[in-house]
This record gives C-alpha cells, structure tokens and sequence, in this order.
C-alpha cells in the first residue's frame, strides 16, 4: 500500500482530499503544521508528500526546502493558491517534483498524484536496478545478491526485506511497517519474525553480523538500511 504524507492545516479541505485518496487504496497521514510534516517525512517513509504552502509555522516552501537539505528525496506535490505563478516557480526552486492549483477539480488533483507515483517509481525501477553499498551489490532486476563478488544467497522474503529498506536508505523503518509491507502482517502480532529475518540478512551481507554497519537498529524504533 503506498503512503502518502499530507501536510495541510485546513481541515475541511484535507479532510476531503483524505478521504477521498483513501477510498482509492492509499494509506494516508495527516499532518497540520509544516513542523509537524516535517518531523514526519524524516522519522518515516512515504511515496509521495502532497505539501501546501500556506502552513502555521513553517511554511511549505520551508518543509521542503529543508527536507531536500537533509537529504529526504521524497517526491513532492505542491499545493498552490490559485494563479500563484510565484508560488510555482519558488516550489519547483526549492526541490517540489510538481504543483497543483487547490482549487483544481479533485480529480485533477489525483491524476497529479498517481502521475508522481509513477514517475518516481519508474526512475527507482530505472536508476535502482543495481544498487551498492558497502562491498554488497544487488541486482534487483536479476534478484542477485554479492557480497565482495561472492555470491549471497537470499530467501525471497529476505531479498523483499533488502529491497524494501534500500528503497527507503537512511530513513527508520518500525517493525510494523516492514510486518505490513515485506510480510502482509499485521503489524501488532509477531514483530518477532521481522527480528529473525534481520538477524539472519546481517549474518549475509555485513562483515561481522554483530556489529552492523549497514543494516542498523534504531533503538525503540526499528531498523534503517545506512550506508
Ligand atoms: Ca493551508
């Protein structure tokens, strides 16, 4: 389910875009204020940032400004007054992928979103087929693993768990993030599993498993893929 980060402080006005991007399948959070957005598209990952300028405390153009400075790649939506040619031009400036009016019909509004999506999915498909870090190289088009040049031989839901945190490299990923997204689990029964599976992913790829310095542990918060 792709995951989006909605940062916008009307209520009236987000609570219908949520609803309505929830009834297409997306899973949605909802955030306020751009210091609350932002603190959110830091400690979590999302598909895409729908991000309008106009926020109490720090506004959009703000958000994503230091977002992209602190090296959150998300693609984001700006949402624009209408007739803002300003707007657009400072948005785009600051590192937001596109723009849309608010006022637009709803559903122009989706097809901006699902045409983001697409468009970052089709570059990390393009740009992430082979991907590195550390001496380990995977191959996501052949769902090869080498560590050093040696082959690394992965179980499918460890190559999936591999893959899932390389998409979202250096950001934390809870447990029930990766139940729900690598297993299909609900996330509040077994996080045991997601400990097993991490466990045996370091004994491939890292030097020394018990001192990992790619696939780490954020205390109370689950796990990130550095490096
Ligand atoms: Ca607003």
């Amino acid at each position: 389910m792709r995951r989006i980060l909605f940062i916008e402080d009307e209520t009236g006005f987000a609570v219908g875009v949520r609803d309505r991007l929830e009834a297409e399948g997306y899973r949605v959070e909802w955030a306020q204020t751009g210091t609350a957005g932002y603190e959110a598209a830091r400690s979590h990952a999302f598909d895409l940032i729908v991000l309008d300028v106009m926020l109490p405390g720090r506004n959009g153009f703000d958000v994503c400004r230091d977002l992209r400075r602190d090296g959150v790649n998300t693609p984001v939506l700006m949402l624009t007054a209408r007739g803002e040619v300003a707007d657009r031009v400072v948005g785009l400036k600051l590192g937001a992928d596109d723009y849309v009016q608010k006022n637009c019909e709803p559903i122009e509004l989706m097809a901006r979103i699902e045409a983001l999506l697409r468009r970052a999915g089709g570059a990390a498909a393009a740009t992430g087929a082979n991907v590195a870090f550390g001496h380990v190289r995977v191959d996501r088009s052949r769902h090869e693993v080498t560590r050093k040049g040696k082959p690394v031989v992965l179980s499918p839901v460890e190559f999936r768990l591999l893959e899932y945190l390389l998409d979202r490299r250096g950001a934390v990923i809870s447990r029930e993030e990766l139940l729900e997204n690598v297993w299909g689990l609900d996330g509040d029964t077994m996080s045991r599993t997601v400990d097993v599976h991490i466990a045996g992913l370091r004994k491939k790829i890292e030097e020394d498993s018990r001192y990992p310095r790619y696939l780490l542990t954020v205390k109370g918060a689950g796990y990130k893929l550095a490096g």
